[in-house]
């Protein structure tokens, strides 16, 4: 493997309700900076349908270019459709870096991707620099419980791949004048040469705001004592606007699905605003929330470990204390 071959930072841009996810502009702006220091430039992937207005917003967010697949079989993202467009991308232009954002779509693509390429893959970052002189990239992710940061180096392999977690990188201010290159690719795919068939998209039903996204998360544990208690944790969401997040006990008792798992075996989320709601702050939670901006802890127990992380406490009943922050912010 020819190193030399290999030249620029890739960012897969995933599309949300017709727009760039939010973590695809929190990449574009991580690789701006990994990009500028290699001196070398930014790319954006954009596999979809009917994706030119949304191929100019990729640039506007501060790619150099962006690689346009746009064709009706791209339309529902499937792992088999989108890889390969993703490797005929990859075995036409060769990236020294290529970023996914840790989305149950990027994390699909991208080990989809990592298992057809001589290449590894480093899951679930935090951090992302590069070495200037080398291309070397240094992917950080917490590890061991969250209690050191391991950085994983790929030496010997081009691209060097990485998924990165929502919300911990930053997006650049969009500049609407920007001028960049768009290259439109295509492959010649047929539906029927596809194993896998979309038959129908059921939205579902239930009002909630994704954790992985969420500025504001409102969780509640065990301590809420059932599903009726555990609505005092719906109704603050509701009034803040918030999304609801989960220990593992109370998903594993079935009130509330799987989704809203926060911790190891659940989501990692970095929200503005988390509350720990009858959490006994139990280290497998621990890893899954305590990087967020703000936590605010209500436990009856004074002892309760979830106080050692919290940045403020409430020793007190979450089912008297809830309901009565709840109507203070309804009526503030
Ligand atoms: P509890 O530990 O039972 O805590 C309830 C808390 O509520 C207590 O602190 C109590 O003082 C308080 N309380 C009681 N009544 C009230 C009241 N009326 N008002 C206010 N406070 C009250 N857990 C996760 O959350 N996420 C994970 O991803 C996860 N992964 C795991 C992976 C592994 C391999 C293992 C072994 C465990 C994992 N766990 C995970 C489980 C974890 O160890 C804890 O069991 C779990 O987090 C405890 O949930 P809890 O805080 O809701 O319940």
């Amino acid at each position: 493997m020819n190193f030399e071959d290999y030249r620029g930072v890739w960012v897969f841009v995933e599309e949300k309700d017709g727009a760039p996810a939010p973590v695809s502009l929190e990449l574009l702006g991580a690789g701006r900076k990994l990009a500028d220091k290699r001196k070398t430039e930014l790319a954006g992937v954009l596999i979809g349908e009917n994706n030119g207005a949304l191929a100019k917003t990729v640039l506007e967010y501060g790619a150099d270019k962006v690689y346009v697949y746009d064709d009706p079989i791209y339309r529902f993202y499937r792992t088999e459709t989108y890889m390969k467009a993703m490797l005929d991308c990859v075995e036409k232009h060769k990236p020294e870096i290529l970023l996914y954002g840790a989305t149950s779509t990027g994390k699909d693509l991208a080990s989809a991707v990592a298992t057809d390429l001589p290449t590894g893959l480093t899951a679930d970052t935090t951090q992302l620099d590069v070495e200037e002189d080398t291309g070397l990239l240094l992917a950080s992710r917490p590890a061991f419980g969250g209690n050191i940061m391991a950085t994983i180096l790929c030496k010997k392999y081009r691209p060097q791949m990485a998924t990165v977690r929502p919300k911990v990188m930053k997006a650049l201010p969009r500049q609407e004048a920007a001028s960049g290159e768009v290259v439109k690719e295509s492959l010649p795919l047929r539906e029927d040469d596809i194993r896998t068939k979309v038959l129908e998209i059921v939205r579902s039903t239930t009002r909630h705001v994704r954790i992985d996204e969420a500025d504001v998360i409102v969780a509640g544990g065990k301590g809420l004592g059932g599903p009726a208690g555990f609505q005092v944790v719906h109704r603050l969401a509701e009034a803040l606007g918030a999304a609801v997040g989960a220990s593992r006990d109370v998903v594993e008792a079935g009130w509330i699905e799987h989704h809203h798992q926060v911790g190891q075996t659940g989501l990692t989320v970095t929200p503005k605003v988390y509350f720990a709601i009858g959490i006994s702050g139990a280290i497998q939670h621990v890893v899954g929330m305590q990087n967020s901006g703000l936590i605010i802890a209500i436990n009856k127990d004074p002892a309760a470990p979830i106080f050692q992380t919290c940045h403020y406490g409430i020793v007190g009943d979450a089912l008297t204390v809830v309901p009565m922050l709840t109507e203070a912010f309804l009526s503030a």
